[in-house]
């Protein structure tokens, strides 16, 4: 049977001599699994297509689980998200975490209207730390797990200082606090974000300037929540891990060897 959708190439493989499988994520049918054949041949007129990223118009044939191409158009091909290393780095997570932490019941239409905006808000080169946090939240929530950010995951109360506990459920009081000792004390500005983050819909983020402490308490609360809620071990996040340890230090001082600053003495 023919099948005919637009869709976003979240994921590429090798196959066989020259031939790719792709995973594109679309808005009415979740994931499909694509035969891209030929398309790692350099004069490949899908070769482009097959890239990560790439929002397309995709026509296949597919009788079994997985679709042979026929014909596909490029609608956006995001080249921009490929070409800087920053940019990516925080692309291939994002497309990862469609991939891997999100099943095929709630791949539905907000999940790609929300990597397309993420890709959107990459490729505008708004704050990336801003954009994947946010996203890391919509797929908590489109996994079955958004925190409790307005009242306590223990009782209940609402309108008192919390911290965040990922293992509680989020947001967490004082009286509860023995239930999770190492509960994250998180600023204000941090809470606003968390709380923004989960209202939000992507395609409405605009430019936010956060301070770097409330985007490392940002990092961290999304990250301990999605390491306790979802566990997945991504390779695209090992590499974002050692891109921001990178981009955060400062520029080590020239320093001359040791033999150089302090001459020997004459004997
Ligand atoms: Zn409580």
């Amino acid at each position: 049977m023919l099948y005919r959708m637009e869709g976003i190439v979240i994921r590429g493989t090798d196959y066989g001599e020259g031939n790719k499988i792709i995973t594109i994520l679309t808005p009415s049918h979740g994931k499909q699994g694509i035969v891209v054949k030929g398309a790692r041949k350099p004069k490949s007129r899908y070769s482009s297509l097959a890239q990560p990223f790439t929002h397309g118009d995709f026509s296949f044939y597919k009788s079994s689980q997985l679709g042979t191409l026929n014909s596909a158009e490029i609608i956006e091909s995001y080249r921009a998200l490929r070409e800087g290393l920053e940019a990516a780095a925080y692309a291939a997570y994002a497309a990862e975490l469609c991939d891997r932490g999100i099943g095929e019941e709630e791949a539905g239409s907000f999940l790609f209207y929300q990597l397309k905006a993420c890709f959107d808000a990459l490729a505008e080169g708004k704050d990336p730390q801003i954009v994947v946090r946010a996203f890391e939240m919509k797929i908590s929530g489109i996994a079955g797990y958004a925190p409790l950010l307005d009242e306590c995951a223990g009782c209940g109360r609402t309108g008192v200082p919390f911290r965040f506990s990922p293992a509680a459920g989020g947001a967490l009081c004082a009286y509860c606090r023995s239930k999770d000792p190492s509960a994250l004390e998180l600023g204000e500005t941090t809470w606003k974000l968390l709380r923004l983050f989960a209202a939000l819909d992507l395609r409405r983020l605009g430019q936010i300037n956060v301070k770097e402490t409330s985007k490392d308490q940002l990092k961290i609360a999304m990250r301990n929540w999605m390491d306790h809620h979802l566990g997945l071990r991504l390779k695209s996040q090992h590499f974002l891990d050692q891109w921001e340890r990178l981009s955060q230090q400062p520029a080590p001082e020239p320093r001359l060897p040791r033999s150089a600053e302090r001459p020997a003495e004459p004997e």
